[in-house]
C-alpha cells in the first residue's frame, strides 16, 4: 500500500514537471546559421553546445521551432559561459541574446560570471503550441550556449551539470535509448589509429562498430597535418600498406611526378595527402562535415575571386581533408564496419576487469546509445574508455627515475605537448575593421616588440602545455583564441603590410598531441628506444625522432602558465633516433583484461610519445591491434594472451599482410 502511494506520488511529480518546464539543447536547433557545434566543454557540462565563432563579426542567428508543453507564463534560463573569466575581470565578449516569436528579450547573457552556468534571460508568455527560437550574437567572438530552460516556476536547473544527464533528456523528450547489436570489438576514436584498427579487424572478418564524435574522420588528420614516417624501413614490410589506404595513398607509387613525396631526409621521411586517386572519390557535397568548408562558404557570399595561391592550396586541402574523410566512411563502410559520428562515448560499464558496453551520446540530438562488444579498442587520443574504466594510466612527464630517461626531467610534472588550431588571413578588396589590443582586453597583449607578422599559424602555434588537454580542452582551446584575436589585433592594425587582410578562418576545435596515456606490460621509455631495444614481440617500426614541444622562454616570461608559442627537440641537445620496433605489449591495458589502447594514448611515456605519435606509426599500430583483435577473437581470448600464447600467430599475420588490402 505505501508503495503504491510512492509510486502515484512519483507519477504525478513527473507528470506535472513534464507541464511545468521543458528544455532545448541548442545543439539540436533547426538551423544553426552562423553558430557551429563544439563538444569540448562536454568532460564538464555533459553536452555540447554552439558557438558564435565569428572571429570579431556577428554570426548569423540560429534558429529552431519547439513544442510547448502548455500555455502559460515561463521563466527563461540560458545555460552559457563567460568565457574569459579565467583572464579577465571585466565584462567577457561571448555577448547573445534570446529571441522568443520574434520578441528579443532585454538580458545580455553570456558576459558575467566565471563558469557554466544557468543565467536568467527574462519571461515569456506562450499562447500557442509551437514557439520559434532565435540565438542572437552580439559580438561575433565566442559566445556559447549550451542549453535554454524554460519554467513555470522562477527557478533554474541545478548548477551540478554532471547530474542533470538523465534531467536533460526527460526536459527534452529524448528518452529513447537504442541499442546496438554487440560487435567483436567495439573502436572507439576514428583518428588515424581507430580507422586503421576498425579495417583491419573487419578485413579480417571481424564485426566491428567504430565511434567517433566529429563529424569527419581523421582526428588530428587536419589543414597541414601529413602522414609521417615511412613503411620502408618495416621489420614487417607488410605492416603501413594498409595506413595508406586509410589516408588515400598508394603505398606503392614513389615517381617524381606523384604529388606525395617520400624522402630519406637523415633517415626521415614523409608522406603527403592526395597522394594517389582514392579507391573511392566521394563528391565533397556528400561527405557529412558541411563545417569544413565554412571558409569557402564564407568567400563566396562576400563575392570575392579567389586568385592569391596560397589561398588556393587552403581550400585544395580543406577538400582533399574532406575526400580523404569521405573516403575512409566508405573503405570503412564497405568492409561492414558500422560507423558512428558526432557521438561522444561518456559512460563505460564493466564485468569485473572487463568492458561490457560503452554509452555515448549523439552530440546533434542528445541520444543515447550503448554498444556492447567483446573487445574494446581506446583510439580517443585522450584515453577516455580507460579512463572511464579505471585503467592505469599517465599523463605528463615522468621522473628520470621512473625509467632512467636521459631528457626526463628529476621530479615528475604535468608539462606536455600542448594542442594547436589552424588559422589564416588574406588581402581582401573590403577587409573590414578588427579591434585594436585595448579594445580587447580580454585577449593576450601584443606590441611592438612582440607580435607575430603572419597569415597562417604553424605548428609551433600551441597551447594547453600544462594543463589536461582531455578535461580542459575547451580552455585550452579558449587560450588558443586569445593568443590568435590579441596578435591579430595588433597585426592588423599596425603592421602595414596588413592592413587590408582578413582573418578568414580560425578554427574551432583543438588539434591535441598529448593527453592521457593508457598503461600497458610495457610501458615504451625513451630509453628503450635510444637502446633500439629488442622485444620479443617487436611489431611495427618508428621511424620518427624524439620529436617534444617545448614552450618558448620569451613566450613563458611573457605569458606564464598560458604559453602559446613551442619550439622542438630539434633545437634542444637530446639525442636523435629513427628507427627502432614497438613491442605489442604496449597496445593494450594492463588492467583492463579486454581493451586494446591504440594511437597516442598507447603505452608509452611522454618522452617516447615524442617518437612514436606521428601518424604513419600510430596507424600501423592500429593495424597490429586489429591483428591480434582477429587472435582473440579466433580463440575467445583476451588482448595479453597474443602475447603469451599466440605470438606466433600474430607474426604470421604482420607477415603476410591484411587479406583484401593493396
Ligand atoms: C597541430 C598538429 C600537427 C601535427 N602534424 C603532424 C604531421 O605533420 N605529421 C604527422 O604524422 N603527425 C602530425 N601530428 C601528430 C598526429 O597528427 C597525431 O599524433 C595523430 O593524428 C594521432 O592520431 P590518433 O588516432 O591517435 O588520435 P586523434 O587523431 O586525436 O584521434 C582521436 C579521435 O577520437 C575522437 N574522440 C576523442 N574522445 C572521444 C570520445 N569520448 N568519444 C568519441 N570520440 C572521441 C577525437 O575527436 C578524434 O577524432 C600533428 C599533431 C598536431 C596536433
Amino acid at each position: 500500500m505505501k508503495k503504491a502511494i510512492i509510486l502515484i506520488t512519483l507519477c504525478l511529480t513527473a507528470a506535472s514537471c513534464s507541464e511545468r518546464c521543458f528544455l532545448v539543447e541548442t545543439e539540436s536547433f533547426d538551423d544553426k546559421g552562423g553558430w557551429v557545434a563544439d563538444h569540448q566543454a562536454f568532460e564538464k557540462i555533459g553536452s555540447s553546445y554552439l558557438l558564435a565563432h565569428g572571429a570579431g563579426v556577428p554570426v548569423e542567428d540560429a534558429t529552431t521551432t519547439v513544442n510547448v508543453p502548455g500555455p502559460g507564463k515561463y521563466h527563461v534560463y540560458a545555460s552559457t559561459y563567460n568565457w574569459t573569466s579565467p583572464w579577465y575581470d571585466g565584462k567577457g565578449p561571448g555577448a547573445f541574446q534570446i529571441e522568443v516569436d520574434g520578441n528579443t528579450l532585454p538580458t545580455v547573457l553570456g558576459t558575467t560570471g566565471n563558469c557554466w552556468e544557468w543565467q536568467y534571460a527574462g519571461c515569456v508568455e506562450f499562447r500557442s503550441e509551437t514557439a520559434k527560437l532565435a540565438l542572437k550574437d552580439l559580438k561575433g567572438f565566442d559566445g556559447r550556449v549550451d542549453a535554454i530552460f524554460f519554467s513555470k516556476r522562477e527557478k533554474a536547473p541545478s548548477a551540478d551539470y554532471m547530474s542533470l544527464d538523465g534531467k536533460r533528456r526527460k526536459w527534452t523528450g529524448k528518452t529513447e535509448i537504442k541499442n546496438e547489436p554487440k560487435a567483436d570489438l567495439v573502436v572507439i576514436g576514428g583518428g588515424i589509429a581507430g580507422c586503421s584498427t576498425a579495417l583491419t579487424a573487419a578485413r579480417y572478418g571481424l564485426n566491428v562498430v567504430l565511434i567517433d564524435n566529429q563529424p569527419w574522420l581523421g582526428g588530428n588528420a587536419q589543414l597541414g597535418v601529413t602522414l609521417d614516417g615511412v613503411g620502408w624501413m618495416n621489420l614487417y614490410p607488410k605492416l603501413g600498406r594498409l595506413t595508406c589506404e586509410v589516408a588515400g595513398i598508394h603505398p606503392d607509387r614513389k615517381d617524381d611526378k606523384a604529388t606525395y613525396w617520400y624522402t630519406d631526409y637523415n633517415g626521415i621521411g614523409g608522406i603527403g595527402y592526395n597522394a594517389y586517386e582514392p579507391k573511392y572519390t566521394v563528391p565533397v557535397q556528400d561527405a557529412r562535415s558541411s563545417d569544413l568548408l565554412d571558409a569557402e562558404r564564407r568567400l563566396k557570399d562576400s563575392g570575392e575571386e579567389i586568385t592569391d595561391a596560397r589561398e588556393l592550396e587552403m581550400l585544395k586541402q580543406e577538400y582533399i581533408r574532406k575526400n580523404t574523410s569521405a573516403n575512409r566512411e566508405k573503405l570503412l563502410r564497405d568492409a561492414g564496419v558500422r560507423v558512428f559520428q558526432n557521438i561522444q562515448v561518456y559512460k563505460v560499464e564493466k564485468e569485473g576487469t572487463k568492458i561490457s558496453k560503452v554509452i555515448g551520446k549523439d552530440l546533434n540530438t542528445g541520444e543515447l546509445y550503448v554498444f556492447r562488444g567483446t573487445l574494446f579498442s581506446d583510439c580517443t587520443g585522450d584515453g577516455t574508455v580507460g579512463y572511464l574504466a579505471g585503467a592505469d594510466f599517465a599523463i605528463g612527464r615522468e621522473a628520470k627515475s621512473f625509467a632512467n630517461e636521459p631528457s626526463a626531467p628529476d621530479e615528475p610534472d604535468q608539462k606536455k605537448m600542448g594542442a594547436s588550431l589552424f588559422w589564416y588571413a588574406f588581402p581582401r578588396t573590403e577587409p573590414g575593421v578588427f579591434p585594436k589590443p585595448e579594445e580587447i582586453p580580454w585577449a593576450m597583449q601584443l606590441d611592438a616588440d612582440y607580435h607575430f607578422k603572419r597569415w597562417r599559424s604553424e605548428w609551433w602555434w600551441e597551447t594547453g602545455l600544462e594543463l589536461d588537454n582531455a578535461q580542459e580542452a575547451e580552455l585550452v582551446r579558449d587560450n588558443f583564441l586569445r593568443a590568435v584575436y590579441g596578435n591579430w589585433a595588433y597585426v592588423k592594425n599596425f603592421v602595414p603590410e596588413y592592413a587590408d587582410y582578413r582573418l578568414d578562418y580560425v578554427q574551432h576545435i583543438g588539434m591535441k598531441r598529448e593527453s592521457r596515456r593508457l598503461l600497458g606490460d610495457i610501458i615504451l621509455s625513451e630509453s628503450d628506444v635510444l637502446a633500439k631495444k629488442e622485444f620479443p614481440d617487436a611489431s611495427f617500426t618508428s621511424t620518427w625522432t624524439m620529436d617534444v614541444h617545448f614552450a618558448r622562454p620569451e613566450n613563458s616570461a611573457r605569458f606564464p602558465g598560458w604559453e602559446w608559442i613551442t619550439y622542438c627537440t630539434n633545437e634542444e641537445p637530446i639525442a636523435r633516433v629513427f628507427k627502432y620496433d614497438i613491442p605489442y605489449r604496449c597496445l593494450y591495458s594492463r588492467n583492463i583484461d579486454n581493451l586494446f589502447v591504440g594511437g597516442r594514448c598507447m603505452s608509452v611515456t611522454h618522452m617516447a610519445l615524442g617518437t612514436v605519435r606521428v601518424q604513419f606509426t600510430l596507424g600501423m599500430g592500429g593495424e597490429v591491434i586489429g591483428m591480434a583483435a582477429k587472435i582473440c577473437h579466433d580463440h575467445g581470448s583476451f588482448p595479453r594472451s597474443v602475447y603469451t600464447d599466440h605470438l606466433d600467430e600474430l607474426k604470421d599475420c604482420m607477415t603476410t599482410g591484411i587479406p583484401g588490402t593493396l
